[in-house]
C-alpha cells in the first residue's frame, strides 16, 4: 500500500482517500495495526516527509503546523544561497509567507477548492479525434495539467506576497533569485515525501514486520 493511502486509515477525512484505500488495500497483507505501527515508525524517522504527506492528504492542521517549521528551518539553511540578505526588515516573516504558499502548493489536491484542472481532476481526457478515427475511446494525459489534475498555478500571487515585505523586488529579480528559492523548498517537500514512503515501505516488506492474524 502507498503511504499516502495508508496515513489515512486512522483518521479517514477525505472521502476520495477512503476510495483508493479501499482499491489499494485489497491485496495487502498487513494488518490495521501493522500500518498504524509502520506510521509511528516512519513519523520517528522521517518527521517532516510524515507531516507533509497527513497535511496534504488528510489535511491535519497540527501535521501541517510541523511541516511548515520544518520547511521554514530548512529555508533558513538556504536562503543565503538563493537570495542572499534580504533587504528591509521583515526578511524572517518574508521566509515564512514563501514556506506557506510552497506548502499551499505542495498539499493541493484535486479536492481542494479552485483546485482542480478542466479535465475534472482525472488528469486524463478523451481525444477524440483519435476515438472517431479508431471507434473507440481513447483517453490520453490531459496537456493543461500533464496528468496531475491540478489547474498549472502561476507565482504572481507569491511574487505579491513577498513585495508587500520586500521592498523592491521587480518582476526580473523574482524570477531571477525569489522563484529559484521558491522551486527548492517544493522540491525539498518531494523529496522528504519519498524518502518518507520508501522508509515506510522498507518498514513494512520487512518479514518480521507484520503480524498474520487479520489480512486486511
Ligand atoms: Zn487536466
Amino acid at each position: 500500500m502507498r503511504l499516502k493511502f495508508a496515513l489515512t486509515i486512522g483518521d479517514p477525512k477525505s472521502a476520495q482517500i477512503v476510495a483508493y484505500q479501499a482499491r489499494s488495500t485489497g491485496s495487502s497483507h498487513l494488518t490495521k495495526t501493522d500500518v498504524l505501527t509502520a506510521l509511528g515508525m516512519t513519523q520517528a524517522r522521517h518527521r517532516a516527509g510524515l507531516c507533509l504527506l497527513y497535511a496534504k492528504y488528510t489535511k491535519d492542521a497540527d501535521a501541517g503546523f510541523t511541516a511548515l517549521n520544518e520547511l521554514v528551518k530548512y529555508a533558513n539553511t538556504q536562503v543565503r544561497k538563493y537570495v542572499g540578505k534580504i533587504p528591509g526588515r521583515k526578511g524572517a516573516m518574508a521566509i515564512r509567507v514563501l514556506a506557506t504558499k510552497v506548502l499551499e502548493e505542495y498539499c493541493r489536491t484535486a479536492d481542494t477548492p479552485g483546485a482542480k484542472c478542466r479535465c475534472g481532476g482525472s488528469g486524463e481526457v478523451c481525444d477524440r479525434k483519435a476515438t472517431d478515427r479508431e471507434g473507440r475511446l481513447i483517453i490520453v494525459p490531459c496537456k493543461k495539467c500533464h496528468g496531475s489534475g491540478l489547474r498549472p498555478l502561476t507565482q504572481t500571487h507569491v511574487h505579491h506576497a513577498i513585495l508587500a515585505l520586500v521592498p523592491g523586488v521587480s518582476r526580473a529579480t523574482w524570477y531571477r533569485v525569489w522563484s529559484r528559492f521558491y522551486e527548492i523548498l517544493l522540491a525539498w517537500c518531494y523529496s522528504q515525501e519519498a524518502i518518507a514512503e520508501s522508509e515506510y515501505q522498507r518498514i513494512t516488506a520487512m518479514s518480521s514486520f507484520y503480524t498474520e492474524s487479520v489480512a486486511m
